[in-house]
């Protein structure tokens, strides 16, 4: 199973892979969460990535393709992934289709804007293992500490009130014709991403044909 996650920053597609890919067996992969370790480890992709996404704008086309492609080289993704985050413009959408990797389903979580922006004030992340959590929606055990690995949890630098609107217009500029392109492949399922996190699941999950979810 290859599944795609598009949506606008914020709309929930890292939180719902998570959960997808847990209950598929598959792995999720998330060029923002690669490139943010190769930003803190300062490899050479980090420090080329840096500025972009401290802007809040998208890494080049060649950067991330390269990345995914060394990552979907991996042996746990041979029985499918989760892709958050990628593609995220039409080149890259062609690029993957370039290396004949069609995917099995498209899911666009359909937010607005208004909706984003109240949401972004109040993510957090794990500054260690990247994982994520919302002060009201999806809250830690313990409050500012990760569940998974106990490490501090911050704001994202991009999460900042100015760079989520820049954000967000990229995403409607560059990424949201994605839509027209997997729907003329057939492939698009939209699915409302405003309400809870379970609601949203059992929406995907129904999407993508699972039974009683
Ligand atoms: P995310 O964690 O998916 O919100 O990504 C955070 C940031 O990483 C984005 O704002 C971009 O700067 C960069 N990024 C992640 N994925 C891509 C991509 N597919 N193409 C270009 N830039 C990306």
């Amino acid at each position: 199973m290859k599944i795609i996650f598009l949506g606008a920053p914020g709309a929930g597609k890292g939180t719902q892979a998570e959960i997808v890919s847990e209950r598929f067996g598959i792995p999720t992969i998330s060029t923002g969460a690669i490139i943010r370790q190769a930003v803190k480890e300062g490899t050479p992709t980090g420090i080329a990535a840096k500025t972009y996404i401290d802007n809040g704008a998208l890494v080049p086309d060649d950067v991330v393709v390269s990345i995914i492609q060394e990552r979907l080289a991996a042996p746990d993704c041979k029985n499918g992934f989760i892709l958050d985050g990628f593609p995220r413009t039409v080149p890259q959408a062609e690029a993957l289709e370039r290396m004949g990797i069609r995917p099995d389903a498209v899911i666009s979580l359909e937010v607005d804007d208004e909706v984003i922006v109240s949401r972004m004030s109040g993510r957090r992340v794990c500054g260690e293992c990247g994982a994520t959590y919302h002060v009201v929606s999806l809250p830690p055990k313990r409050e500012g500490a990760c569940d998974k690995c106990g490490s501090a949890l911050t704001v994202r630098r991009d999460d900042k009130p100015e760079v989520v609107c820049d954000r967000l217009r990229v995403y409607h500029e560059t990424t949201e014709p994605l839509k027209g392109f997997y729907a003329s492949l057939g492939l698009l399922l939209s699915v409302r991403g405003a309400d809870s996190v379970g609601e949203t699941t059992a929406r995907t999950l129904r999407a993508l044909g699972v039974k009683n979810a």
